[in-house]
């Protein structure tokens, strides 16, 4: 299953940021062209955090709408849907996607009841 996978994917990434730490919550951005079911991807996220000890962990989805950048008329435009890429504006298929390709961990929260704060100064 592809949000599976990607799930697996997202906990490596958390677990080499935690070092160990009890992680609260993972934070991940996720644009609309890489088809990713928001549903799918929170239920796998429920098996692959398990999985790989952060099961406690809660995953937050922060999609991303695409948008393109039109060769023939020089607009950007978000497009809506994810089917069809074009530019919305003059119906050009000559365009380059500028946004809706993210799929990254934007940030995690540590749990922090153990004081574990650096103080700056
Ligand atoms: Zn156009």
């Amino acid at each position: 299953m592809h949000e599976l996978s990607l799930c697996h994917a997202i906990a490596g990434v958390v677990r080499t940021h935690a070092d160990g730490r009890p992680v609260e919550v993972v934070r991940v951005r996720v644009g609309a062209l890489r088809q990713v079911v928001a549903e799918s991807l929170l239920f796998c996220w429920t098996i692959a955090a398990e999985h790989e000890g952060l099961g406690d962990a809660v995953l937050e989805l922060e999609q991303v709408p695409a948008a393109v950048s039109c060769r023939a008329c020089g607009r950007e435009s978000e497009i809506t849907s994810r089917w069809s890429v074009r530019c919305p504006a003059c119906g050009s298929g000559d365009v380059a996607v500028v946004r809706g390709e993210e799929f990254l961990v934007t940030s995690i929260d540590i749990r922090s009841h153990e004081a574990t704060e650096a103080h700056h100064g």
